[in-house]
């Protein structure tokens, strides 16, 4: 199996043997995204062409390649194949499934990246073992899936697991979909660095400021994680509060659903302990005990892979096994 995972800045193709949760081959590249999904999908094609040549090198026969994975950042109709929307890559309603099939030449499952990220930590990372998690991205949005039992849990229009749009604040802040107050203006990276640049811009004295060279406008989640990595206090304060929210919508999802893991990945996990202690004091604090006793929040083993395994899976389980 083939699998491409699709990010609104790099992709990565990778090469699996029928059952292996190892590629055989791996290569990464740019995402053309400001040339448009044409460019995007012959970028892609020659990344898994380059996958394919190399895992031949190791012995696997193109001719036992039976289809290709792929997970694309937005919201996507995986029966038809279809991209609705994919704002990082300013897609909208492109036949992403048609569009490869026609330059590989193989059957094509699409399916969305967090649904991907998910499945792979699943399968093999974080959530190995687990009957029913919840996968968390946080980067810049915050995406969710739900597994059960290693199946990504749909629900009735496909829309289900949008952890960052659960309302953590009413009438709060103001979300990318639309809504006030959904954690994921609170949460994301994009969230914490603009409460970092709101209070440097205030005039609270910090060493971002010298980090961002006097210019609030080169404040990003990244820096903010290191500044509070190095003690900076309104940088702690800044990651702590974003936990206390991350951990108030995690505790409503613990309560809900009685997960036995959710695996936190994407850019501001990079925080390790100074997000990851707040955010399960959080949890514990306000979900059931019960609930929150069986949950084990941990972070992504191999995020950098769980996207193409879990693209690969994807293809195997809908394709291969015939279900979705
Ligand atoms: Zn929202």
């Amino acid at each position: 199996m083939l699998a491409l995972d699709v990010g609104g800045t790099n992709m990565v193709a990778a090469l699996f043997a029928e059952d292996g949760e190892d590629p055989v081959a791996l290569a990464s590249g740019p995402t053309p995204a400001s040339r448009g999904p044409e460019a995007v999908v012959e970028a892609g094609a020659e990344l898994l062409a380059s996958v394919r040549s190399e895992g031949e090198d190791h012995g696997v026969e193109p001719r036992r390649i039976v289809g290709v994975g792929i997970g694309v950042p937005g919201a996507v109709d995986p029966a038809r194949g279809i991209v609705f929307l994919a704002p990082n890559l300013r897609w909208r309603n492109v036949p992403v499934r048609d569009l490869f099939q026609r330059r590989l030449d193989l059957p094509v499952v699409v399916d969305n990246d967090a649904n991907c990220a998910a499945l792979g930590e699943w399968w093999a990372g974080a959530g190995r073992g687990s009957s029913l998690m919840v996968g968390v991205t946080l980067g810049t949005g915050i995406g969710g899936a739900i597994v059960r039992n290693g199946r990504v849990l749909r629900g009735v229009s496909g829309a289900a697991g949008e952890v960052g749009h659960v309302t953590v604040q009413m009438g709060g802040r103001l979300c990318s979909c639309g809504n006030r107050g959904c954690l994921e203006a609170y949460a994301s990276g994009t969230a914490i660095a603009a409460r970092a640049r709101e209070r440097v811009q205030e005039g609270s004295a910090s060493s971002l400021t010298e980090m961002a060279e006097s210019d609030p406008g080169r404040i990003t989640a990244a820096l903010v994680t290191r500044a509070a990595a190095r003690g900076d206090a309104l940088a702690t304060e800044v990651i702590e509060e974003a936990a206390g929210y991350l951990g108030a919508g995690l505790a409503g999802l613990v309560n809900i659903l009685n997960p036995d893991r959710i695996v936190l990945a994407g850019g501001v996990v990079q925080a390790g302990d100074l997000l990851l202690k707040p955010v399960r004091a959080e949890v514990r604090q306000r979900a059931f005990e019960v609930s929150s006793e069986a949950c084990v929040i941990a972070v992504a083993r191999q995020p950098e892979l769980a996207g193409v395994r879990g693209a690969a899976l994807t293809f195997r389980r809908e394709v291969l096994e015939g279900h979705r």
